[in-house]
């Protein structure tokens, strides 16, 4: 509009005008929930209207057959769960001595959308097409209390949701909250094939260590994640979405006020000092030299580990399979070390991150976090801060750009 001399619209104006001369046309909700297999084989039914009964009754039994595996998949969850409800009631999570407590632990884990330091229930018009401190969420979840440890993650600390991550904030969980003879673990199943491998070899590291007796490792059928931590998370969105938070020290506030009960916990990985309070380890580099891939690791729902058979994991594709026995030591008789991995320093902002914070967000932090999560870098100003504008894409059109990309690799 401003190349033909026109005054262009407000947001808002633009919605206003569109909800008023295309009420028809809205725009659709974010899919990502969306089991790919049901959708495949529910459209395979529609268009089968015309055929003859017997290939109707052949596209319908493999839609019930997926379902009536999500239905077993989904009572075995519920039934770990509630073997854990049994098994801790009264307590809450705290810190125990490995092993110590002769009871049945499951817990799942997760990442939440991140969310945006600060934020505002009154949200100032100009923050939106701006890039605030990012903070990720990773959630493990005791459903059987229910209690939820959520590791708050400032940008500075890590970016990526890699393995070397999610196996440190697991690692620190069970030494500070989970130290139980017996774990179930549920999680979702659409980390890449690469982060499951290193999952799977660091619980075969802590079993062979002793850290457990016995633990399975179960991932929810893709599209049918609906688990504890969702639960968590959503009651977390709820109250960020009616709080001022600041800082990261408001956020693990905003965190546990969440719920009235004590549901959701908050563990700072790190402030935005870049002081780290979880340690990062490089468990890839330290677990690599000992283990061997785990073949067809893709397509394996439910994995055993046994501390009186080290690197043996039981595996089986559904929960009515039979199992089957796969070493994952390269050399039985070597086995990694007990000790921990060398840990990994924080990659920091870069310093046009850290001049893009100070001359753009500073000035929607309130006063007393200003100088916390917005400093004035050291230095020189930098001259690419100013002119170039990182833009933040809406929440709706996420899922849009990442089909692109898919339909672009294909
Ligand atoms: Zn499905």
């Amino acid at each position: 509009m401003e190349e033909i001399g026109e005054r262009p619209a407000k947001l808002t104006s633009f919605r206003n005008i569109w909800n008023r001369l295309l009420p028809h046309i809205v725009r659709t909700k974010p899919m990502s929930d969306l089991c790919w297999e049901c959708q495949k084989n529910n459209a395979a039914v529609y268009r089968s209207a015309n055929l003859p009964d017997i290939v109707k009754c052949a596209k319908l039994k493999k839609q019930m057959d997926h379902l009536q595996l999500v239905a077993e998949e989904r009572t075995l969850y519920r039934d770990m769960v509630t073997e854990c409800k049994t098994s801790v009631v009264g307590l809450k999570l705290g810190h125990n001595p490995p092993c110590s407590r002769d009871i049945k632990g499951h817990y799942s884990f997760d990442f939440a959308q991140q969310v945006h330091i600060p934020s505002n229930p009154l949200q100032p018009g100009p923050i939106y097409f701006l890039v605030p401190r990012k903070c990720g969420i990773f959630g493990v979840s005791c459903e059987g209390i229910p209690q939820q440890v959520n590791y708050l993650i400032d940008e500075g600390m890590c970016s990526s949701k890699g393995s070397n991550a999610v196996i440190s904030y697991l690692h620190h969980f069970f030494e500070n909250y989970g130290r139980r003879k017996d774990v179930h673990l549920h999680c979702d199943n659409c980390s890449g094939q690469n982060k499951k491998k290193f999952v799977v070899w660091y619980f075969a590291w802590r079993v062979m260590n002793h850290l457990h007796l016995n633990l399975s490792l179960n991932f929810m059928i893709v599209g049918h994640t609906k688990f504890g931590p969702d639960w968590c998370f959503g009651l977390l969105k709820q109250n960020f979405r009616r709080t001022e938070v600041c800082s990261l020290e408001e956020m693990a506030a905003c965190v546990k006020k969440s719920s009235t009960s004590g549901v959701n916990m908050s563990q700072l990985v790190g402030d935005e000092s870049g002081k780290v309070l979880v340690p990062m380890y490089d468990w890839q580099k330290f677990l690599t030299p000992f283990f061997k891939p785990l073949p067809g690791i893709k397509k394996l729902q439910h994995m055993r580990f046994d501390s009186k058979q080290p690197g043996l994991i039981l595996v089986k594709d559904s929960s009515d399979c039979e199992e089957t026995a796969v070493q994952v030591l390269k050399d039985v008789r070597i086995r990694p070390p007990a000790a921990l991995p060398v840990t990994v320093a924080p990659p920091g902002l870069d310093k046009k991150r850290q001049w893009y914070l100070f001359a753009k967000i500073r000035e929607f932090c309130t006063e007393s976090t200003q100088d916390i999560v917005c400093p004035r870098p050291a230095g020189q100003v930098s001259e690419s801060s100013e002119d170039e504008e990182e833009i933040r894409p809406p929440p709706a059109k996420k899922s849009h750009r990442n089909k692109r990309v898919l339909k672009e690799k294909n």
